[in-house]
């Protein structure tokens, strides 16, 4: 068990954040008896909680206690409204509440970047190294030794038999690896998911668990760090809160700070120690230590909409887990996946779907589709999930969730003060780009056609939402204006390259300053197309080597 931090102690590498970047730092790091290493987490150290174990616990996870639970300022073009984003708040951070898709996007994702070091062919060691892949063969796009192990879902719906069949109908491709970087990303299959034996696999349950046995690891959860302490240009230590009381961990001689926090709290927590813009900082009434314009900027996400059909048979996914009416899980479903880990329990809900190219000479695929076969009651994403967890009413359906996996749009995140307890200001700019609008409308179409097809006759009854009465492109677009939702893909706000308006260089540096780097999603230049994680984790493997100037 890693030991507490100890008061005034000098470690060689603090660790702010212990999620996924984190977990996987903890653990490289510590391989070398000669490294102390203290992770500092805000959240708690439970991440063996069983609703992160058992993936189908994701329904009660939104709005928890290990969930940040961000909302964004109200979105111009989407309804006026606020969007909720949800992060991880817990050892293993966001992968201890994600949806467990384990998608790392194309090899042009990577050379798109143009950051020396990071182009595909760059990167793929590192997903290899981190992946323990349990179906597919080892290979140049896969590994089967790492600390994160991959499977495909341990449970098939008839509803995904019926959706594969649509696809076919539909004339769409499919897909049987969408991590196969030889060939088109495109087609429809099932996405493998970071479990094993049909639990979740955390970065918390991997690379910390390992970490965790070796005595230079001490963790301080319920740590929330409030800044980075200078000496002139050099970072000396971070100043965090625990238990209500101000507290310094220092580093030692040679050693660095390395901000984990995500691509909300790590600008946030630069800009509240005075790195950033200068004349926001100003404004906040923060010190200035580094004028660095690009922290906070370049935020992305990826928008989601949701069409969901009534289906007039008892076999949704909720039906096979819950007693109708009651929010209790049937004995037969927790018994399948306690003695066997198989059965609706191991699904995060939407583990089919793909890839598709909404117009032909797009040089990759603009939208995702998730396939759920179960019945979100409201279409606004994650908090659906949470609507199901708490009701009890199910009711059967299907749902067809569609994503602008590389979106155009940009936002920004700002500090609202400098109390680094108030949540930032944070605006994604969700379909500011006419490009994200475009695959959207044309993503409703697709799901649509997909629910028509011969293989759904006499299963799906009828369209709940959008709903029959909205047809043609401005009332589609309208409705997505309305119900778009974040597909939890947040990036970009610590850009790494060489331009003005990058905040870390090639090696995760911060720019211009000493003994600090930002190792987490924020350093994504764009975000590939597909999901986060395993990209975090891979930027985290990459950045150990660099600081063990192993690289
Ligand atoms: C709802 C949801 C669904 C998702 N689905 C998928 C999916 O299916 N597949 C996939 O690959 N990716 C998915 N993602 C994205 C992916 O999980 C994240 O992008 C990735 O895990 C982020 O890694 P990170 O290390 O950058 O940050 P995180 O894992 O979020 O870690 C940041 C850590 O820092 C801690 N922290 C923050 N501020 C402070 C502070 N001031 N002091 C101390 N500690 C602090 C946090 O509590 C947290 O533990 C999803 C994300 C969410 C939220």
């Amino acid at each position: 068990m890693a030991a507490a931090a100890v008061s005034g102690e000098a470690y060689k590498y603090v660790v702010v954040g212990g999620g996924t970047c984190g977990c996987v730092l903890a653990d490289r790091l510590t391989e070398d008896k000669a490294n102390s290493v203290l992770v500092l987490e805000a959240g708690t150290g439970k991440h063996r909680d069983k609703n992160i174990k058992v993936p189908v616990g994701i329904l009660r996870l939104f709005r928890s206690a290990f969930d940040w639970q961000y909302e964004t300022e109200r979105e111009e073009h989407a309804g006026d409204r606020g969007i909720y984003l949800a992060r991880g708040k817990v050892l293993g951070g966001s992968s201890c509440l994600n949806a467990m898709l384990y998608t790392r996007g194309a090899s042009a994702d990577y050379n798109s970047w143009g950051v020396k070091g990071w182009s595909a062919e760059e990167v793929l060691p590192y997903f290899r190294r981190s992946e323990g892949n349990r179906n597919l063969p080892a290979g140049d796009y896969h590994g089967k030794d790492g600390a994160y192990s991959v499977e495909f879902v341990r449970y098939k719906n008839p509803l995904h038999k019926l959706f594969h069949e649509a696809c076919l109908q539909a004339g769409l491709p499919t897909n049987d690896d969408f991590n196969n970087w030889s060939r088109s990303q495109e087609g429809l299959g099932a996405f493998q998911c970071a479990q094993k034996f049909g639990r979740r696999v955390t970065a918390a349950s991997s690379y910390l668990k390992r970490a965790m046995k070796r005595k230079n690891l001490a963790i301080e959860t319920q740590a929330h760090a409030t800044r980075v302490l200078f000496d002139g240009d050099k970072a000396i230590g971070v100043e965090y809160v625990k238990d209500g009381e101000k507290q310094v961990a220092k580093i030692q001689q040679g050693g660095e700070v390395l901000m984990c926090g995500g691509a909300i709290n790590s600008p946030q927590l630069l800009l509240l120690s005075g790195v950033g813009p200068a004349d926001h900082l100003q404004a906040k009434g923060v010190p200035v230590v580094k004028d660095l314009q690009g922290v906070g900027a370049n935020l992305q996400d990826q928008p989601a909409v949701t069409v969901m059909s009534d289906v007039g048979k008892p076999i949704s996914i909720t039906d096979d887990i819950f007693k109708k009416g009651s929010t209790k899980v049937r004995p037969s479903a927790a018994l399948k996946w306690l003695l066997f880990g198989r059965g609706p329990l191991t699904s995060p809900g939407c583990d089919h779907g793909g890839f598709l190219k909404t117009k032909a000479d797009l040089p990759e695929a603009d939208l995702q589709i998730r396939f759920v076969p179960g019945r979100a009651e409201t279409p606004d994403g994650v908090q659906a999930y949470r609507n199901i967890g708490d009701s009890g009413q199910f009711n059967s359906g299907v749902t067809v969730q569609v994503i602008g996996c590389r979106p155009k749009s940009r936002g920004h995140l700002k500090l609202k003060s400098s109390d680094p307890f108030e949540k930032p200001e944070i605006v994604v700019n969700y379909l500011d780009e006419q490009e994200d609008v475009r695959t959207l409308v044309r993503g409703v179409e697709i799901a649509r056609t997909i629910l028509a097809q011969d293989s759904f006759k006499g299963t799906v009854t009828k369209e709940v939402f959008p709903g029959p009465s909205t047809s043609g492109e401005q009332s589609v677009q309208q409705y997505i204006s309305s119900s778009v939702h974040s597909a939890n893909a947040i990036a970009g706000t610590c850009k790494m390259g060489e331009g003005d308006d990058a905040v870390v260089d090639n090696n995760l540096r911060v720019k211009g300053l000493k003994s600090l780097r930002v190792v987490d999603t924020s350093v994504m230049p764009s975000v590939p197309g597909g999901q986060l994680a395993s990209v975090a984790v891979m930027i985290a493997e990459k950045a150990a080597d660099m600081i063990l100037q192993k690289a």
